[in-house]
């Protein structure tokens, strides 16, 4: 039987690698397309030597030469807020114009496609926890916003292409996810807190630390989209996917400095404007359509994460 053939953009990324990873480990010819502007060569130096696996260094926001693939996975896109501030417009372009990119490629081939939202699209939420069918309250004009807005109208293509071309693209609502291979400066709270604690500084909490967040690991992220891309009867559909177990920020860094037993305490800095005070995925509907549960816990998978930054510092 022939082989499954998958291309991954942004697949040196942070989510890119581990699905990259998780695909050839299923039996998948890989394509990993990227620029390496926030991923890394190192990422995927495990996989190199693997003769199912093939690196292209391409701009999705390019035209684009491509080989014919059975499935796209689109993860081309910077997410940390912190890249916000320094690439607004490289960031708004890899959600539209690389998003439609792909999506005229995925026609190309007859191939289904993966798009990757994320829960940014709810903005600062005033429904709690969020759900689907949720339309979000987003600052289209604020600091977030070319990220937000960009996701927000690379869905809006995703369903005009399933709409127009009978194109197979499934979009995935992803929250906050964490784990190995998050770069130590990627301004995130999770690799923030802990390159702190790891070198003995205080940890950044920023206003009271009262906001919350429900943190992912990426295995678990994984998973589901893994199960997104194959279930029946997606086409055309969104699904939150992410970790329903909510902490303040200030549990957060308490969890961190009591695992790492470092000697950090915490300081607090000014809170960023249009930080959303809470956020929750409602997982309903991945639950009752994928049968997706998460699997580490909170404490488990920091450890895996302090493990990795250890060896990065
Ligand atoms: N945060 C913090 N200290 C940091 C980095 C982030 O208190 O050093 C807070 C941030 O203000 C936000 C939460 O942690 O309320 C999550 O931030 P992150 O940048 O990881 O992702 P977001 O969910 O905001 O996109």
């Amino acid at each position: 039987m022939k082989s499954q053939s998958a291309l991954v953009a942004g697949g040196s990324g942070f989510v890119g690698s581990h699905l990259c990873e998780s695909l050839l480990n299923d039996g998948y010819d890989v394509f990993c397309i990227d620029n390496f502007g926030s991923g890394s060569r190192e990422n995927i130096s495990h996989l190199t030597s693997s003769g199912n696996f093939e690196v292209i260094e391409a701009d999705i926001r390019e035209p684009l030469d491509l080989p014919p693939v059975d499935e796209i996975y689109h993860l081309a896109s910077r997410a940390s807020p912190k890249d916000f501030q320094k690439y607004p417009v490289r960031i708004a372009l890899a959600n539209t114009k690389g998003t439609r990119n792909l999506l005229d490629y995925a026609v190309e081939h007859d191939a289904k496609m993966l798009f990757a939202s994320t829960s940014e699209v709810y903005g600062d939420p005033e429904v709690h926890p969020q759900n689907e069918s949720y339309n979000g309250n987003v600052n289209i004009r604020g600091p977030r916003g070319c990220y937000d807005e960009s996701k927000r109208f690379g869905e809006t293509l995703t369903v005009a292409y399933n709409n127009k071309h009978d194109l197979d693209v499934r979009t995935v609502r992803i929250f906050n996810t964490y784990g190995p291979r998050m770069h130590m400066d990627d301004g995130r709270v999770v690799p923030n807190f802990i390159t702190q604690a790891l070198k003995g500084e205080d940890l950044t909490v920023y206003g009271d630390g009262s906001q919350t967040r429900s943190f992912c690991y990426v295995s678990d992220l994984i998973r589901g989209i893994e199960k997104t891309m194959q279930a029946d009867g997606l086409a055309g559909e969104v699904i939150n996917l992410g970790n329903e177990d909510e902490r303040t920020i200030h549990e957060l860094a308490e969890t961190i400095i009591d695992i790492s037993g470092t000697e950090s305490g915490i300081t607090h800095e000014p809170l960023p404007e249009d930080d959303p005070s809470r956020r929750r995925p409602d997982l309903s509907k991945a639950r009752q359509i994928l049968d997706y549960e998460t699997e580490v816990e909170l404490r488990e998978g920091l450890r895996k994460t302090l493990e990795y930054f250890e060896d990065q510092i």
